[in-house]
């Protein structure tokens, strides 16, 4: 069994009164001291130790499946396989990195629709059994497998205030469930229950009680048709990031009341998520360099909204990273909050317009279009914080750029409680 010590990463555990951004800013100084200036993230464990403490109090009755996608680091991986926490896969791959940690099959669902089909015959030979469907074809291509698979069916959400729109793509809907689960029965496959994801970055917590009063309704057509349904999925879409408008108490307000209304404890249904997100973007900190600069003049002097002063120069920063990496999710997510200069800037420094572009040679990687920056040079450090959702999970490669290093740090009273939750049916060692 694989532990923590065992694999090849930079884990710092954090004495009292040091935090991760300590350590982002001792990295800098001794990567600066020896000439280097890659990008590079740090990611706090001890942060997605809170963030699962903190589930298991806001929704003490849905077991967490973390998907995979949205940040598939191994140490990740490997912390919230000793947290007890079950995993969401999409891919062979994905699967392999989840049973490389030691998690036994029963606590992975494979919750991609459309499988590729040599993928679903790895599952099935390995013993996942539990998976999505929202199609016919895909109850075909699962019967042809001849596997023993405990299906779950896909329902279509409203997910047009999420920021990640999937059920253009994915899910089923309603009026077609009867079809489907009779298509499934004909088939001779087992449907053990109903999934949706109301779409990823979700802004309306109502969304997950429409949803769930549409698995109910699901759930009942499957009674009727002689089903015993007793897994519910309710996806992902919570927020991640520190400092959100809408904090997680706000989802959890509607979707525990409503998980009492249309599953009661009494029904006897298990419920999971697949949190992607939630866990993880808070934890990681992405340092990216100043590699060039270029100053471009102003025809009129351009005024400042925030009356810092004004400037009659635009800069333009190049920075080791961008939307073929790290900003991939700048797409979906937005332009990010550039959260910190390491260099702090002096009380009456002039600030001018700026843009942040990413190191590639495509005139699109551009990472921030427009905002205010006291005058940096080449070498400086730009922080971005709170970006380990589809981060580092979407770098491409492209230009030859290679993916940032990631250093990992936990404070030492989340290492103690890693340590301690380890051995309780948990796969993952972890001493110090
Ligand atoms: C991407 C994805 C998730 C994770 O979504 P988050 O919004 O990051 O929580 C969960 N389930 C499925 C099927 C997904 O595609």
């Amino acid at each position: 069994m694989n532990s923590l010590t065992h694999v090849d990463f930079n884990l710092t555990i954090l004495e009292e009164e040091v935090c991760a951004r300590d350590i982002v800013e001792k990295n800098i100084n001794e990567l600066s001291a020896s000439g280097k200036d890659d990008a590079f993230y740090v990611a706090d464990l001890g942060d997605v130790v809170k963030k699962h403490l903190h589930w298991t109090r806001a929704l003490p009755r849905v077991q967490p499946f973390y998907a995979v996608k949205c940040n598939p680091s191994r140490v990740v991986v490997m912390a919230l396989a000793t947290l007890g926490v079950g995993f969401d896969c999409a891919s062979k791959s994905e699967i392999q990195l989840v049973q490389s940690v030691g998690v036994e099959p029963g606590r992975i669902i494979y919750a991609h629709t459309c499988k590729q089909p040599s993928h679903l015959q790895y599952a099935l030979e390995h013993g996942i059994t539990m998976m999505t469907f929202d199609n016919e074809a895909e109850l075909e291509k699962i019967a042809h497998c001849h596997g023993h698979a405990k299906l779950v069916l896909r329902i279509i959400t409203d997910d047009s205030k999420s920021l990640v729109r999937l059920s253009n793509k994915f899910g089923a809907p309603l009026k077609k469930s009867r079809v489907l689960l009779e298509r499934a029965s004909e088939l001779g496959l087992e449907v053990v229950g109903v999934s949706f994801h109301v779409g990823s970055g979700c802004t309306d917590p109502q969304a997950y009680a429409h949803a769930l009063s549409d698995a109910r309704y699901v759930f009942d057509l499957g009674a009727e048709l002689g089903y015993n349904m007793n897994l519910l999925d309710i996806g992902g879409g919570f927020p991640g990031k520190e400092h959100t408008k809408l904090k997680f108490e706000e989802y959890t307000a509607v979707i525990n009341p409503a998980l009492e209304k249309y599953f009661p404890v009494n029904s006897g249904v298990k419920i999971i998520a697949e949190p992607g997100r939630y866990y993880v973007a808070s934890a990681f900190t992405l340092a990216a360099n100043i590699i060039a600069k270029n100053v471009v003049m102003q025809e009129q002097s351009a005024s400042d909204e925030n009356g810092i002063g004004t400037s009659d120069r635009t800069l333009m920063y190049y920075v080791n990273d961008g939307i073929h990496g790290s900003f991939h999710c700048s797409f979906t997510d937005g332009s990010p909050a550039l959260q910190s200069l390491v260099k702090r800037p002096k009380q009456d420094e002039l600030w001018h317009p700026s843009s942040i572009w990413g190191h590639t040679c495509d005139g699109h990687d551009c990472i921030v279009e427009r905002t205010l920056l006291p005058e940096l040079q080449i070498g400086d450090w730009l922080l971005f914080e709170n970006w380990g959702a589809y981060s580092v999970a979407a770098y491409s490669g492209f230009n030859g750029f290679q993916r940032p290093d990631t250093y990992y740090v936990v404070s030492r009273v989340a290492w103690q409680y890693l340590q301690q939750v380890h051995g309780q049916g948990m796969p993952v060692s972890m001493q110090g």
